[in-house]
């Protein structure tokens, strides 16, 4: 990977020992799948991972309820002499992001998910900034595709300069509140979108002529396979080729230790594993129109050079898939629902489908796609067409199929 000089960025400190940001290591990042109420399970987790190479383990705390949880995980943790930082995931609920500040090294949120109305966001934002500046915890801004909110898409659309003004506002608010403790993320299932996002940001901020927070890098529903880890080493590779991130997650809807290897393999710009190795060489050379085919005498099969293709949004092969990677708010098994869309699905071309883990962000992450399986809990699956449900409360195990038919029907209705 042809990588420009890593841009400097401000160096930011999680927890006691972890240094991100200011030319330090990129730092390898993982994310638990287990219930987060289970304690045990999320324990175990947790130092598998910590084990395994992640510097960094995020959890979902879905709730209030489950903060007495995230705090008995850290005494489990640290009784261990396990000191791994770590994330607390947070959607929506400002309570949540606020009562567990204090217990973790980090907390992920979006702030304008924090409220629909913008300037009650921006309070509960600066309340929640004081309770980490008072605790000494990070925080993520995590800006992702599809759920930028009207205040932004009003004025530019849903697009990586949408992406990038969204993460830019709440930068300005941090600072503006004298918080220097931030990462920011700007995440898309889509390559391009997730690239061109970065450069942006980086670009507003130079012009802003302001310090750069440290930047964590991922591609968001990447699916798993070969292709959840050619999709993500494209995208990712495209971004630090350009001299960005501090922290990367691939994210893979696998067991989440599978994706340690390849961070790992990213980050630390690792050679010798033939697949990862076109796809960061070539991935980032077709997301930057640099060139328009992998050149015939690259020694690449005809198989990786479809999937790089399409990884880089040159030319589609087979449905674009999206699949979150699962994690303590999924509804199903996630993993095996999707290898069951791929297989009755693959017949299909021109048409991206998602299998979302949870109802509560599913809907939004998946703003691309045609279709959508997500699960609502109990059993039960939405099926969305665009963006909108159109079949709700489908018992599980008729929901492919009635996926499948309506795929069908409405491909019919449509020529
Ligand atoms: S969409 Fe998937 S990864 Fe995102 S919160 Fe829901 S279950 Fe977790």
């Amino acid at each position: 990977m042809e990588t420009k000089n890593r841009i400097i960025t401000r160096t930011v400190r999680i927890g006691k020992n972890l240094l991100m940001g200011g030319g330090n290591p990129i730092v390898v990042q993982t994310m638990c799948n287990t219930h987060t109420s289970d304690v045990e399970a999320t324990v175990a987790q947790i130092r598998e991972l910590s084990e395994a190479g992640a510097e960094l383990v995020r959890i979902t705390v879905p709730g209030l309820q489950d903060v007495p949880k995230v705090k008995e995980i850290m005494e489990i943790l640290r009784s261990e002499g396990n000191f791994v930082p770590v994330v607390a995931d947070i959607h929506f609920s400002a309570d949540t992001a606020i009562a567990v500040a204090p217990l973790v090294e980090k907390v992920r949120i979006n702030p304008g998910n924090f409220h629909k109305n913008y300037e009650t966001a921006r309070e509960l934002f600066i309340k929640f900034i004081a309770v980490c500046k008072q605790h000494d915890t990070a925080i993520r801004i995590g800006v992702n595709y599809g759920s930028l909110g009207a205040q932004i898409t009003e004025k530019f659309g849903n697009t990586p300069l949408g992406m990038a003004m969204a993460a830019l506002d709440w930068i300005k608010m941090c600072e503006q509140e004298g918080f220097h403790n931030y990462v920011v993320s700007l995440k898309a299932s889509n390559t391009v979108t997730m690239s061109r996002a970065y450069s942006s940001l980086i670009n507003l901020l130079k012009e802003s002529d302001m310090e750069i927070p440290p930047m964590h890098v991922g591609v968001t529903e990447a699916g798993g396979g070969d292709t959840g880890r050619i999709k993500s080493c494209v995208g990712i590779a495209t971004v630090l080729s350009e001299g960005i991130g501090d922290t990367i997650r691939v994210s893979l809807t696998e067991p989440p230790v599978n994706e340690i290897p390849v961070a790992r393999y990213l980050a630390h710009a690792e050679k010798g594993d033939p697949m990862l190795d076109a796809a960061i060489t070539w991935g980032p050379k077709l997301l930057k129109g640099e060139i328009d085919r992998i050149p015939e005498d690259a020694g690449v099969s005809q198989y990786l050079d479809d999937e790089i293709m399409q990884a880089a949004r040159r030319r589609f092969y087979k449905p674009d898939y999206i699949a979150c990677p699962g994690c303590g708010r999924t509804m199903y098994n996630l993993q095996e629902t999707f290898e069951q869309v791929k297989a009755r699905t693959s017949h299909l071309k021109d048409i991206v489908i998602a299998v979302m883990g949870c109802i509560v962000n599913g809907p939004g992450e998946m703003a691309d796609a045609d279709w959508g399986y997500v699960g609502e809990g109990g059993g039960k699956v939405s099926i969305y067409k665009k963006g909108q449900p159109i079949l709700r409360h489908v018992p599980d195990y008729e929901a492919i199929d009635k996926l499948l038919e309506l795929i069908t029907q409405h491909t019919e209705e449509d020529l």
